[in-house]
């Protein structure tokens, strides 16, 4: 059932996501979590069974703002 809605993406490069973690602090079902890259930056990464698809994440994330 989960799957009629698409997982929301966070980011498609790199430079889209400053790895302000305003995502993973507001998800409220623990899908995100901050994995380090091979540079030691941290990006969100989504765990598709416990997304709810309630796109909290997209709406705080500040490279996201809705025009
Ligand atoms: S859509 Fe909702 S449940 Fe899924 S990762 Fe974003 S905040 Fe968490
Ligand atoms: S809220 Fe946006 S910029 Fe911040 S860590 Fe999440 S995806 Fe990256």
């Amino acid at each position: 059932m989960n799957n009629i809605k698409k997982i929301p993406i966070l980011y498609n490069r790199k430079e889209e996501c400053c790895g302000c973690t305003a995502c993973y602090a507001i998800c409220s079902k623990d899908a995100i979590s901050m994995v380090e890259d091979e540079e030691g930056f941290e990006y969100p990464v989504i765990d598709e069974e416990k997304c709810v698809r309630c796109y909290q994440c997209i709406k705080v994330c500040p490279f996201k703002t809705i025009r």
